[in-house]
């Protein structure tokens, strides 16, 4: 039981193909030796990523997504060795909560587009076999449904696509975690966190992109409250093409509607790298 343990936490990685070569050579040798459990948590994970290539709008995904973890994993790498004072890590560094959070989120987009697909196929199946005076709510129905779908295919493709900008918003003054900006210069911005604190009243959290020009004023974005478990994500789906000359990104808490300009001091701020 204690040797499947060493493995709990490989699996999406190695169905991603992202697994170091000592740790895939002692995964697979675990295999071989016939293991159901660890077969099964493999297979699933290989039917998790196999849903990428149904849903992203790039002709070669699971590269651009294997490249794009790699990138990541590199850098989650290199400041997890500065840091740690034995070259042997306890933890692989792979595991990191950032990394795994990324991976999880990336997965879950890519199969809710996936099951949004599928969905709108159901509904344009059932609106070419409604009486004709049922056909327009049918149709705008499936409109709204086709936007969804874009929307979730557009997340998918800034999570994927090597070019994005990740920024770490780091909470001010407040006991909060921090919140996860990706930013793609077409695609727009994904910004994503867990646990993140409810706004007091019908107040919302509003996004900012602080330009780099002296003085000039914040830019307001989209607002969003939290939901009932705290996950909060965004979606920017058009920015402004200012990623060159944004400073940082910001976070306040505004009335609801949101505001023209920061009425309070930043929750979370993000520098540009
Ligand atoms: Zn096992």
């Amino acid at each position: 039981m204690s040797s499947c343990d060493q493995f709990r936490e490989m699996f999406d990685a190695y169905a991603l193909g992202a697994l170091d070569a000592p740790d895939k050579a002692a995964l697979e040798a675990h295999l071989a030796t016939g293991c159901d459990d660890c077969a099964k948590s493999v297979a699933e994970a290989r039917w998790l990523v196999s849903q990428l290539a149904y849903t992203s709008p790039e002709s070669a995904p699971s590269d651009k997504l294997k490249g794009r973890l790699m990138q990541t994993v590199r850098s989650e790498a290199r400041s997890s060795k500065t840091a740690s004072l034995t070259k042997t890590a306890a933890v692989p560094f792979w595991l990191s909560a950032g990394i795994a959070a990324l991976l999880l989120f990336t997965l879950y987009s890519a199969w809710n587009a996936h099951r949004m697909q599928e969905e709108l196929r159901a509904a344009n199946e059932r609106a070419a076999l409604t009486a004709q005076t049922q056909r327009t709510a049918a149709q705008q129905q499936v409109a709204a449904m086709e936007a969804q779908l874009a929307l979730a295919k557009r997340e998918n493709a800034i999570l994927s696509d090597p070019a994005t900008v990740k920024i770490m918003l780091a909470p001010q003054k407040i006991q909060a975690p921090q919140l996860v900006a990706m930013w793609h210069a077409q695609y727009g911005i994904v910004l994503t966190g867990q646990k993140i604190p409810m706004p007091s009243g019908n107040h919302v959290l509003q996004l900012w992109l602080i330009p780099k020009a002296p003085g000039a004023k914040p830019m307001p974005s989209e607002m969003l409250r939290p939901d009932a478990s705290g996950k909060f994500v965004m979606l920017v789906a058009n920015p402004p093409e200012v990623v060159a000359a944004t400073k940082a990104l910001a976070i306040t808490e505004e009335p609801e509607g949101g505001s023209a300009a920061p009425t309070s001091a930043p929750r979370w701020v993000g520098a540009m790298t």
